[in-house]
């Protein structure tokens, strides 16, 4: 298995704090059958500031250590931005490290409680540049809690979306369950990934996550998300599902 959003670079962000942690990562990864990760610190959050070129050179450091553990896990670098106005100027900088080498896809991550007024034209530029912009967690951004069909919005401009394997598993609660349960209906959603940051609190469940989703929605769209990680990995195209409306289901009193 791959996972494409990680927090297991130590010391650079609210993931592993310490080698030992990122050590303990690796090990649990390892133990549900991943073999690939995307090394994704935070950057330009407003805590965190991780340049493309720091994070290489953590990733190698960290890959050694794997090695003389006899670790079997290959590190990728990746980042997971943070949206905001200066985002252009920062790929131009070359501060920003891409999903693939071919700098086509970039993980985004959206503020919690909103979608910045820019948003849409920023990806309207990115997508200009043949980027693709992969909304991360978007089943936890409370605009799109509320409106789902506001993420199919970008999905149909050329966005592609990343969902957490625990939001669909319920450790970030009911709603955030159900909403991603809702988007994966909608085919509002790519990928699967971990958003791991420990062993303990927020672990990887992405086994789990894959084995729930293959009872719901059927092992051929389990084959779609994992073959889609490896194909975003690698700088490949690929062909999404049509999307279609989020259905509103009415409470039936039970909460
Ligand atoms: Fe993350």
């Amino acid at each position: 298995m791959i996972d494409l959003h990680c927090h297991i670079l130590p010391g650079v962000d609210d993931g592993a704090q310490t080698l030992e942690d990122s050590i303990a990562m690796a090990h649990a990864a390892v133990a549900e059958g991943i073999t690939h990760i995307l090394v994704t610190p935070h950057h330009n959050n407003g805590r965190y500031f991780n340049k493309r070129e720091d994070i290489i050179d953590k990733m190698k450091a960290l890959q050694l250590e794997f090695e003389e553990r006899q670790i079997p896990l290959t590190l990728f670098p990746g980042q997971e931005v943070r949206i905001t106005g200066e985002l252009i100027e920062s790929i131009q900088k070359g501060d920003i490290q891409f999903v693939d080498e071919e700098q086509q896809y970039l993980l985004i991550e959206f503020p919690t409680m909103t979608i910045p007024q820019f948003s849409e034209e920023l990806f309207f530029q990115l997508n200009k540049s043949k980027i693709t912009p992969i909304i991360v967690h978007p089943e936890r951004n409370q605009v799109f809690i509320d409106n789902p069909d506001r993420l199919g919005t970008f999905i149909e401009r050329g966005a592609l979306a990343q969902l957490t394997a625990g939001s669909y598993l319920g450790y970030f609660g009911k709603k955030i369950e159900k909403i991603s349960k809702q988007m994966v209906e909608a085919n509002l959603i790519h990928i699967i990934a971990s958003d791991a940051h420990n062993v303990t609190t927020r672990t990887f469940h992405l086994k789990e996550a894959y084995a729930k989703l293959e009872k719901n929605v059927g092992i051929e769209k389990v084959a779609v998300y994992k073959q889609h990680a490896k194909d975003l990995i690698n700088g490949e195209t690929i062909s999404p599902f049509p999307i279609s409306k989020v259905k509103k289901h009415k409470f039936l009193g039970l909460f």
